[in-house]
């Protein structure tokens, strides 16, 4: 059944957002601080709000989509948040979200963050595959479930606001440092005699198929379990680390994007890790 919403903020991901919620039939109260951004949602039937203030007045689910924890601050400002429900989908720090929801309670609304895990074409997509994670007010995210998975699958973390943001942002994290890996490895064949394309292949494979054995390996340690006989110890991989490093310096390529991992590694080993697998490297970046 069609539901009425809010939504501050049209750039390219609030846009995608506004468009799959009217496609569905929902009554869409749209804001955007350069105004002509509105307008071609105002087309396909969106109301247009003449300021943040009127736009959260509007609707009681009020969805939020801008740059930065900033540009959150400055939107809400003048808002009246008084039986508001709050869903920001700003990207944001565990931190940020916390203190909105203490401040969305101060201010008498409810508050659910969001952390989009997709680009916009891949919203109103299902097969996409793409998903938001949420955290926060559980009775919030019960009100609007429907509504909210709407865009995208919804995937409720924990009442602590903070986990969404930091579900988000450890996937984030894992993603540059892949992005590293396939930049290093584009530039060590780009001017090599190589088929670009069945290279591209046997790259993404490669990295599907050691991102489950480094994850499984993780999991086991941080419970604690048996690992069974390290296949690939530290010490063993340090030494092969060389082998990178020279491969790279044959090739021209510098080797700034893998340093700071192997510099990690030959910690490890050097404190007496050398029998470990790489399991055992995260427990020394939080050893404060
Ligand atoms: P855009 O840069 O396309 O849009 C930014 C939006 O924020 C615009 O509506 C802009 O308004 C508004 N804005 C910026 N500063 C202010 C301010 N001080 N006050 C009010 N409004 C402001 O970003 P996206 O739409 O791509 O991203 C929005 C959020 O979604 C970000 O937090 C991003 O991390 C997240 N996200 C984006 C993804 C993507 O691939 N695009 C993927 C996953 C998450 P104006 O038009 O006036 O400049």
């Amino acid at each position: 059944r069609p539901r009425s919403l809010s939504l501050l903020g049209l750039g390219a991901m609030g846009t995608a957002l506004a468009r799959t919620w009217l496609a569905a039939g929902h009554r869409v109260t749209v804001w955007n601080r350069t105004p002509a951004r509105a307008e071609p949602l105002r087309a396909l039937g969106a109301t247009v709000a003449g300021s943040a203030a009127e736009a959260v007045a509007a609707n009681d689910l009020v969805v939020l989509c801008l740059l930065d924890d900033a540009s959150v601050g400055e939107t809400l400002a003048g808002a009246q948040l008084a039986g508001r429900d709050l869903v920001n989908l700003t990207t944001s720090t565990p931190a940020d979200a916390r203190a909105w929801a203490a401040r969305a309670a101060g201010r008498g609304a409810r508050f659910l963050d969001g952390g989009i895990m997709a680009v916009p074409p891949m919203i109103g997509v299902p097969e996409a595959g793409g998903y938001v994670f949420y955290s926060g007010s559980a009775e919030l995210f019960a009100a609007h479930e429907e509504i909210l998975a709407v865009p995208a699958e919804a995937r409720y973390v924990g009442e602590d606001a903070g986990l969404a943001a930091l579900h988000d942002v450890a996937l984030l994290s894992a993603m540059s440092g892949m992005f590293a890996g396939i930049t290093h490895a584009f530039a060590l064949v780009r001017e090599a005699d190589v088929d670009l394309g069945s290279f591209s292949g046997l790259l993404a494979d490669w990295l599907v198929a050691m991102a489950r054995v480094a994850v499984t390996g993780e999991q086991k340690a941080e419970k604690g379990e048996d690992q069974g006989d390290v296949a690939s110890n530290l010490a063993m991989q340090v030494a092969g680390n060389v082998t990178l490093l020279r491969t790279a310096e044959q090739q021209g390529v510098s080797a700034e994007l893998l340093t700071p991992y192997m510099e990690l590694m030959e910690r490890a080993v050097a404190e007496g890790h050398g029998d470990s697998d790489g399991s055992v490297l995260a427990e020394l970046l939080t050893a404060h």
